[in-house]
């Protein structure tokens, strides 16, 4: 993967003194080769090259940090740079509905989008209204009002007197009903092709031009590739967009969209989409995917899902189980595993911790029913000996093993994890290797 690519790139250069020229020059090399296999767009690899290679040169004067410290900090600065930068936020109406249109091909996931963005909106105190100007691929209208059913979201779909047939008139018919009602935001769903289309194009501008929107966002399969640049383009010219989403994120994307179009088009990648389900959804932060891409781990994006998840109390008290070596008990241990189940995918929060790239592969192994198993056998202890492990001797493991339809071995190994979770939790807690091994090797 490209964060596998330019770690080790950069990891030749750790720990060393002076680095000479010859060095960093086939570190850069290695770089951009990294960068084009993961269809980055070839001018977007020259610029970033280029401006490593001047920034590196420059940094020579720099005495504070160790020359590799040095190319990192500055690949780490370009690639937040090339990614847009500061998140900024979504342009709000100053009076009336806040429009936000989305546009991108059949397939992009900009349904999907909508029923997230909706309910972000709400989680935020907003009132949302989605419209169905989607009228092109079949189910589409359904699609949305199922949507926005389980994101708890209303939906304006096209009815007789809402314009049938009529994509331009059901979204201005929608528009007008957000006033009428005190939406205070309308999420427009649009059409989209396969292929970038002419008549695709005309259509997106006519809606554009029917609710003059706030933001229009363009909506990106990450996995698309080299297309890219090319599909971006064309939408940036055909009916112009403010910002970027990127979806499906959490798929094996090799991360060279999110270079390319951020960078070709100007406009910032502003949210991410990274599952099917309506909370897989964050803002974008270009320094964290920077840190991601580089395999830095992205630990304010996990605590930033887990506050949503959790209620801010939990939050707290998590972090500072994790901050302090104070007493984490198999309670805490199984409470933290739940959490993370509930927050939807585990592997893909493991992902987020630093040092990933290495275990990847247990991560691939990961079983989520592992949490059934550890809840089951934790219920089966009394109080006491959930707060003081030391207390679970041979004969209450077999007590425990029975009361969970488990089997002794299973309880040594959870009390195994369970101590290499306690360790590796205060080493995360130092920015070290992450409990994600000890979760994952079981
Ligand atoms: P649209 O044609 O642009 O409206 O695209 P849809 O919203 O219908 O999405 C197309 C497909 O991609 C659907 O099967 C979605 O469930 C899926 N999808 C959308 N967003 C994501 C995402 O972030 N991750 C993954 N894995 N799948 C997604």
């Amino acid at each position: 993967t490209l964060s596998d690519r330019i770690t080790s790139a950069v990891a030749n250069l750790r720990g060393r003194g002076r680095l000479s020229d010859a060095e960093i020059s086939a570190s850069i090399a290695e770089i951009r080769r990294a960068l084009l296999d993961a269809d980055v767009a070839l001018p977007v690899v020259r610029e970033f090259t280029a401006s490593v290679r001047e920034k590196a040169a420059a940094a020579e004067l720099s005495q504070v940090l160790d020359p590799a410290q040095q190319i990192v900090k500055i690949v780490h600065e370009e690639l937040t740079r090339i990614l847009g930068g500061e998140t900024r936020d979504l342009h709000m109406a100053k009076r009336g509905p806040t429009v936000i249109m989305l546009a991108g091909l059949q397939g992009a996931g900009k349904t999907t989008l909508a029923g997230k963005l909706g309910r972000w909106m709400k989680e935020q105190g907003h009132s949302p209204l989605l419209v169905a100007s989607d009228l092109q691929r079949p189910n589409a209208v359904q699609q949305l009002e199922i949507v926005g059913k389980g994101a708890g979201v209303a939906v304006w779909s096209p009815e007789p007197g809402n314009g049938v047939g009529d994509p331009v008139e059901v979204a201005r018919t929608g528009v007008a009903h957000a006033k009428e009602q005190y939406y205070d935001v309308v999420v427009v769903d649009t059409a989209g092709r396969l292929g970038v289309d002419a008549e695709l194009m005309q259509q997106a501008a006519d809606i554009r031009d029917a609710v003059q929107p706030n933001e229009i966002l363009f909506v990106i399969d990450a996995m698309i590739g080299q297309d890219a640049v090319t599909t971006a383009q064309a939408f940036a010219d055909g009916v112009g967009f403010t910002g970027v989403v990127l979806s499906k994120l959490d798929g094996d994307a090799r991360g060279g969209a999110a270079l390319s179009v951020a960078s070709v088009t100007g406009a910032p990648v502003m949210f991410a989409s990274t599952g099917e389900k309506v909370g897989d959804f964050e803002r974008f932060h270009a320094d964290r995917m920077a840190s991601r891409i580089l395999d830095m781990g992205d630990v304010m994006t996990l605590i930033e899902q887990a506050e949503r998840a959790f209620d801010e109390e939990q939050a707290a008290e998590l972090a500072n189980k994790i901050a302090g070596d104070g007493d984490f008990t198999l309670e805490d241990f199984l409470q933290q595993m739940q959490q993370m189940k509930q927050l939807g995918s585990m592997k893909k929060m493991l992902g987020m911790l630093p040092g990933m790239g290495q275990i990847r592969e247990q991560l691939e192994n990961f079983d989520e029913r592992e949490v059934d198993r550890v809840e089951a056998i934790v219920r089966s202890m009394t109080p006491a000996e959930r707060r003081n492990p030391k207390l679970i001797n041979g004969s209450r493991r077999s007590r425990i093993a029975r009361g969970s339809g488990t089997t002794v071995t299973e309880i040594n190994q959870l009390m195994q994890r369970f101590d290499q979770a306690k360790t590796m939790m205060r080493s995360m807690a130092r920015g070290g290797g992450g409990m994600a091994g000890a979760m994952a090797g079981g």
